[in-house]
């Protein structure tokens, strides 16, 4: 049987480099070459996963089909590879150590001294090789979180050192992604920060096999020749990674670069023309949109980049595959009142309300969802976004005078959304909510049957909230319709408005599963529903 390879990718000089796209990128050339491959990210923070960390802190946390709660990056791994990742592909600090003190206090290691090496390494190690014993994975690419040089990373770091010495330089590399800067008054790029973080590197023990080097200008052949000399690599090794208009375009970056190339090289693996038809047919219909529509994406965290990643990239595919340019307008819904929105929305071809927690802003995004629902814009209301829908409906239509959720007003009169039974007892924050992949099932002839074109759906959730089932025959008597449920335990997963150009609301992510090449049928559809309505004003 042949060995299954273990690609590293670390970074230096600068957080936000681009590691999990490089990482994404580089997987995508060597499936597409017809290699099974899976990315794991090590974050070396102390959280046992990102669920409880705050968006302004970590940005979006993604979910997993097996209900892990974890880094961003798994998203852009499962948007290029098209392949699911689960609880062990993202392995924190806080995880290692809870599981070698348990394996402490049950006396795994009675009579020994537990250190950081052997046993803290070891357990990394053995979190790595997880992956690579599951059979699955011909190559599994490993992205150290943070940058070489800081203290939390070093147990990493030397994982990574001790790998190469198990199982052989032809089997593990190790990539180190830098940033080359350019100072403009001396108009120069600079290569002394990665000769720098190279030695860093070394003098954990790691020789960086790779170097790929984010520049904001072509770094031509004399700093290659450079770099090469001053950090033991050879020249073919050194590959720039120029900032792109899109992280789509990455794979074709690296493919010129011949990143892959190297990579099967030093792995001693063959290398082919990787197949990317379906990759650049995105691409092409992604840089040539026929039209433009506007969608306003209203949240609390909407100033943050990274907050909505996943629906963020759930609309370029779906952009794509509309051949439209979607462009999105991001819309804080603690700014929204009476005054100011019909000027903030009436402009608008579709409006999404993101999902969320607590209090804050949620009656910006009441009163935005009665906009656009009595002025026939096209809504899309994932989690959060499907609550306030239902308390809009219940106060506006029903009349039921300050409906709300339980979340926010713990003794509301009508409480349309309220726990769900099953976290009634459940008292510990940190993975305890409904999360993961659930069956739904979706009535006949609704607008999601006709979209998803079936009826059993599985998508994926984070919540401790749900539609209150005391006011179904309320709601569905006046054109609310539940048309997704979970027919084990109830659960109404969507709702949808009859007489409405396109109102859909949903308990569930779809955006975690939208990827290049399987856009999310329900982003398909509601940029379909905004071009149609762009067409209209
Ligand atoms: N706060 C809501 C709940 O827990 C919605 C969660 C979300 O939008 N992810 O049910």
């Amino acid at each position: 049987m042949p060995s299954i390879k273990y690609i590293f990718v670390t970074g230096g000089v600068s957080s936000s480099l681009g590691k999990g796209i490089i990482a994404a990128s580089l997987a995508k050339l060597l499936q597409s070459q017809g290699y099974s491959v899976t990315i794991q990210k090590l974050d070396p923070y102390i959280n046992i996963d990102p669920g409880t960390l705050n968006p302004y802190e970590h940005g979006e946390c993604y979910v997993t089909d097996d209900g892990a709660e974890t880094d961003l990056d798994l998203g852009h791994y499962e948007r290029f590879l098209n392949v699911p990742t689960s609880q062990a592909n993202n392995v924190t600090t806080g995880k290692i150590y809870k599981s070698v003190i348990e394996k402490e206090r049950k006396g795994v290691f009675l009579g020994k001294t537990v250190q950081v090496i052997p046993h803290i390494t070891d357990e990394i190690k053995e979190r790595i090789q997880q992956l690579g014993n599951t059979g699955e994975y011909d190559i599994i690419i490993t992205e150290i979180g943070g940058t070489v040089g800081d203290i939390e990373s070093l147990p990493y770091i030397e994982a990574l050192r001790q790998m190469k010495w198990d199982l052989g330089q032809s089997n593990v590399l190790a990539i180190h992604l830098t940033l080359i800067p350019y100072l403009s008054a001396a108009k120069e790029l600079k290569t002394k920060p990665t000769q720098h973080s190279v030695k860093t590197l070394m003098e954990s023990g790691v020789q960086a096999d790779i170097l790929v080097c984010r520049t904001e200008h072509e770094i031509g052949d004399s700093i290659r020749e450079k770099l090469a000399r001053f950090c033991n690599v050879d020249k073919e090794s050194v590959i720039q990674s120029i900032d792109a208009s899109t992280i789509y375009d990455v794979p074709n970056l690296m493919l010129d670069e011949g990143l892959d190339k190297i990579v099967l090289k030093k792995l001693n693996l063959k290398s082919d023309i990787p197949n990317l038809d379906i990759w650049n047919s995105f691409l092409k219909r992604y840089r040539n949109p026929k039209n433009k529509i506007k969608i306003g994406l209203i949240g609390k965290y909407v100033e943050l980049q990274d907050s909505y990643k996943s629906i963020l990239e759930s609309f370029i595919h779906a952009g794509s595959v509309n051949e439209v340019e979607v462009e999105i307008i991001s819309i804080h819904s603690e700014f929204i009142d009476n005054e100011n929105i019909h000027s903030k929305l009436s402009q608008l071809n579709g409006v999404l309300v993101a999902p969320g927690f607590g209090e804050r802003g949620i009656e910006g995004k009441i009163l935005a969802i009665e906009y656009v629902r009595t002025n026939n814009i096209p809504f899309f209301g994932i989690c959060l976004g499907m609550q306030m829908a239902v308390i809009e409906f219940a106060r506006n239509v029903l009349k039921l005078k300050n409906a709300n959720s339980t979340e926010m007003v713990k003794d509301t009169l009508f409480p349309v959304i309220d726990l769900m039974q099953s976290q009634k007892e459940v008292t510990n924050k940190g993975g305890t909510m409904r999360l993961g992949s659930w069956k739904c099932e979706l009535k006949d002839k609704t607008n999601v049957s006709n979209i998803y074109d079936t009826n059993i759906i599985h998508e994926r959730h984070r919540h401790r909230y749900e539609f209150n089932s005391d006011y179904l025959d309320q709601v569905e008597s006046k054109g609310l319709i539940a048309s997704g449920i979970n027919s084990e335990t109830g659960l109404v997963e969507i709702l949808e408005l009859n007489n409405h150009p396109w109102f859909i609301g949903v308990q569930f992510h779809p955006e975690y599963k939208s990827t290049v090449y399987n856009p999310h049928p329900l982003f398909v559809s509601f940029v379909k529903a905004g071009l149609k309505h762009s067409k209209l004003i």
